[in-house]
């Protein structure tokens, strides 16, 4: 488990993971893209970035593409002159900001992890669990650097206006809540989403439908001692109905085999390099070793019992509701009346 989990592999992104590597910290940087930007939103350094860089010992693998050193430039319109400055980089430098991410990128220990949107963050006493390219990632703490266009906020009020979107996707967010979260959490999805609108989670389930009160909490309790976060998974029917009472109608519920931490599916998730990393990191380190180990125990005894479950429900249109009034109006119409309609 990295210690620091950073979101984004722009500049402000890897930089920070540069610098917590150097402090000695493990580090996983999380990047929506799948390949590095090629287009450069910024095209110069200033002196003190210079500096910086420099002091890093990054500024050689930039300074090839350097296509100009501008003696002067300004700060909002009011000219500056770098000739006065104190610095040994009296001068802006031409380089495009690609190669700059690249040049920081290059350096860092643990290579950046691409096609890895991070779209939940949970936090608990233990950390933060992060979830990202389909998977949850843990770590003790989470930097976000995704830019400047990204809203953080609860899940459970997130701030967006009413009916503004079409697609809510939860990606094993719900399980980790407690059943008054999950409940608010939903609602919120129903609040933001516009008539016609689809919730989309995908979570961990209980089987069957049937299973005794006393089996889902002994499941739930050693799930929390063994994976160290308060996973409550429901059975099938639970998330249906979680989803139904605040107003959705289910549209599709899938299910898997519940493959975490199976041989195949890690080989399958991390590849060949990515395995071996993983059972290199267990050899050379205990604690981390024995809690996948007992993470591993909890899932095998309890296999029959867990699976990966993913629901799609809809808003119901407005039509749909019309239909219901109409439908309770010709009720107590014909409470008042007696008429035959
Ligand atoms: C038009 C324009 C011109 C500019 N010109 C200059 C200039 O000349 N000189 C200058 O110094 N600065 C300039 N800037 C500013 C500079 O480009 C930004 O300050 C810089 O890009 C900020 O870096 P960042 O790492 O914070 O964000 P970004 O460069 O935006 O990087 C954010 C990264 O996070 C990733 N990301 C987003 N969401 C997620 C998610 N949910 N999960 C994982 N990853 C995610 C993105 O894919 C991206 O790679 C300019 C900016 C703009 C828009």
């Amino acid at each position: 488990m990295p210690d620091v989990l950073v979101a984004g592999a722009g500049p402000t992104g890897l930089l920070t993971a540069f610098e917590l590597e150097r402090a000695g910290l493990d580090v996983l940087v999380l990047e929506r893209d799948a390949r590095p930007a090629t287009q450069s939103k910024a095209l110069a350094l200033q002196p003190r970035s210079v500096e910086v860089l420099a002091d890093r010992g990054l500024l050689a693998a930039i300074e090839r593409h350097v296509v100009a050193r501008l003696p002067g430039g300004h700060f909002s319109g009011i000219p500056i002159d770098y000739a006065d400055l104190p610095t040994r980089f009296p001068y802006q430098l031409g380089v495009e900001q690609a190669h700059v991410a690249a040049a920081i990128e290059a350096r860092l220990r643990t290579p950046v992890l691409r096609s890895a949107a991070v779209t939940a963050v949970t936090q608990d006493d233990a950390g933060v669990a992060v979830a990202a390219g389909g998977r949850v990632h843990r770590a003790g703490w989470l930097v976000a650097a995704d830019g400047g266009r990204t809203i953080v906020a609860d899940a459970a009020d997130t701030g967006l206006d009413a009916q503004s979107a079409d697609v809510v996707v939860g990606e094993a967010l719900l399980t980790m809540q407690s059943d008054r979260a999950k409940k608010a959490i939903v609602d919120e999805a129903h609040r933001i989403l516009r008539p016609g609108g689809r919730y989309a989670i995908h979570e961990l389930g209980l089987l069957p439908d049937s299973l005794p009160q006393d089996t889902k909490e002994a499941i739930r309790r050693d799930l929390a001692q063994s994976i160290k976060v308060n996973a409550r998974p429901m059975t099938v029917q639970e998330w249906t109905d979680l989803l139904t009472e605040s107003g959705f109608e289910i549209e599709n519920v899938d299910r898997a085999p519940m493959a975490l931490l199976r041989p195949a599916r890690v080989i399958a998730d991390e590849g060949i390099i990515g395995t071996l990393r993983i059972l290199v990191n267990l050899l050379t380190r205990p604690a981390a070793r024995n809690r996948v180990l007992a993470m591993r125990r909890t899932f095998r005894t309890y296999r029959d019992a867990l699976t990966a479950v993913a629901i799609v429900a809809v808003v119901p249109q407005q039509g749909q509701a019309v239909t219901l009034d109409v439908h309770q109006a010709v009720v107590v119409d014909r409470r008042g009346d007696g008429d035959d309609h």
